[in-house]
């Protein structure tokens, strides 16, 4: 199903002759461009500033954070050789950017003054993975944003994770209708190096929830080995405080094509469709005032002048996933209608002064129903919860500790099931009173889903 949409979409090439790497196409490419104008409007906003910083990091500066380091070690690409010669120095294409960035923080920050700093990159990494490659879902390539903030004190740090969730939850969930979970990680499932790991997973139609975007705050981690110090105001020396916010716009890009994607293709969010409203003239007669009345249309347009038949046009623009399109032939230059038919199979005929209203509306009971609440299930047994999965489903159960006290509990899960234990939800509060763990029997400290992922 994923595949098929993909090619229907037109959406990327897998052709590419190097596993794991994977050609985006101008469909593909358009979509992705509103993903990262949305994401980044909001970044800005909120006082971030856009950066670029070099594909390569020096291996010293990746070893200097020894659990990150482990924590990316298998899955960097090295360069060890250039020319002629093998380097003297090894580089490491980053796989994500703090030890890039963090060192030249030390450089930029010497007093309270210069805080907050707060960058983002919008630029591919690569990770080398092993496992089975999907496109745009685990690649050895990938495109997304990541912030990098440094503050003066813990509280503003917090602050800002918040904040990141606040920005996720704002285009995730208002612009991109995706329905989500927001969790604490287990701690034996932190990001390497970070003090706590908040993350937003989405369940995809196969039954498997996927990662599309964590904020971590880092403490004063990465700011002690990068020695990342100022002058605070009572003339004392002290580490800053950071945060990390990775955005995974190839990921959010399968989940809208997997989730809201049908039999016939896509089915676009309107705020990321490169196209909102094609415009369809079904005879060259009404080639004319197609051009014509989209010049009164507010949305990005595109007349349809190809030479395909009416029913051709219909379909390549409804496989695109544009989410309206207005039609007009001969009947609707003598009556100076137009007819509206939308993604979802609806027609409907207007005069030509009510098209932008009628447009509008329509528009947004097309967002509101791409929107469909994630499928949980509660369960409170292994058998149970192996059920859950077999139905597709994220599970919620009690679970005794997401501190490391509980691994075993969810070593237990995942060599049964190979599925994870995500978390405690954050964006609901949950109480586990009354619950026992399902795995160990014990008090439940935490109300915690369990899904296989991606
Ligand atoms: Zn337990």
């Amino acid at each position: 199903m994923y595949d098929e949409l993909l090619e229907k979409g037109d959406v990327v090439d897998i052709r590419y002759p190097a596993k794991g790497f994977i050609v985006v196409k101008p469909w593909g490419m358009r979509i992705i461009k509103h993903l990262y104008r949305e994401f980044e409007d909001l970044l800005e906003e909120d006082g971030h500033h856009p950066v670029h910083f070099p594909a390569v990091i020096p291996e010293d500066n990746l070893r200097k954070e020894g659990e990150h380091f482990k924590g990316f070690e298998s899955e960097v690409f090295w360069i060890t050789r250039a020319g002629l010669k093998e380097l003297q120095k090894k580089l490491i294409l980053r796989p994500t950017s703090e030890t890039a960035i963090y060192p030249m923080f030390a450089l930029w920050i010497k007093g309270h003054s210069d805080l907050p700093v707060k960058v983002y990159l919008s630029e591919a990494v690569w990770r080398y993975e092993t496992k089975a490659t999907r496109p745009l879902i685990r690649g050895r390539e990938f495109l997304w944003i990541e912030t990098h903030d440094a503050f003066r004190t813990h509280e503003d740090a917090h602050a800002q994770v918040l904040k990141d969730l606040e920005i996720a939850t704002k285009v995730i969930k208002e612009l991109l209708k995706l329905d989500f979970i927001m969790v604490r990680r287990p701690d034996w499932d932190r990001f390497a190096g970070a003090e706590y790991t908040y993350a937003i997973d989405v369940l995809l139609p196969d039954g498997k929830v996927l990662q599309i975007a964590t904020t971590h705050n880092l403490g004063q981690k990465f700011a002690k080995v990068f020695d990342i110090k100022f002058m605070d105001k009572d003339e004392q020396e002290k580490y800053v405080h950071q945060t990390c916010f990775g955005i995974g716009i190839y990921r959010i890009l399968a989940s809208i094509i997997y989730i809201h994607g049908d039999e016939v293709g896509l089915r676009l969010p309107s705020a990321v469709a490169p196209v909102q409203v094609a415009v369809i003239p079904v005879k060259p007669e009404a080639e004319e005032y197609a051009k014509e009345i989209s010049k009164d249309i507010p949305y990005r347009t595109e007349v349809d002048l190809s030479q395909k038949s009416p029913g051709n046009k219909f379909f390549y623009w409804d496989k695109k996933g544009v989410p309206a399109k207005v039609v007009v032939g001969p009947k609707e230059m003598q009556e100076g209608t137009v007819t509206i038919s939308m993604r979802t199979g609806e027609k409907i005929t207007v005069p030509r002064e009510k098209m932008v209203q009628v447009l509008s509306e329509k528009i947004k009971e097309y967002d509101e129903g791409l929107f469909k609440p994630i499928a949980i299930k509660d369960v409170s047994s292994l058998d149970e919860l192996e059920q859950a999965i077999k139905e597709k489903k994220v599970a919620r159960a009690g679970f005794c500790s997401i501190s490391e006290e509980g691994k075993q509990c969810y070593q237990v899960i995942k060599e049964k099931f190979n599925a994870e234990v995500r978390g405690e939800r954050i964006d609901i509060q949950e109480s586990p009173e009354g619950m026992k763990c399902l795995v160990c029997g014990k008090e439940a400290k935490h109300v915690v889903y369990i899904a296989k992922q991606y």
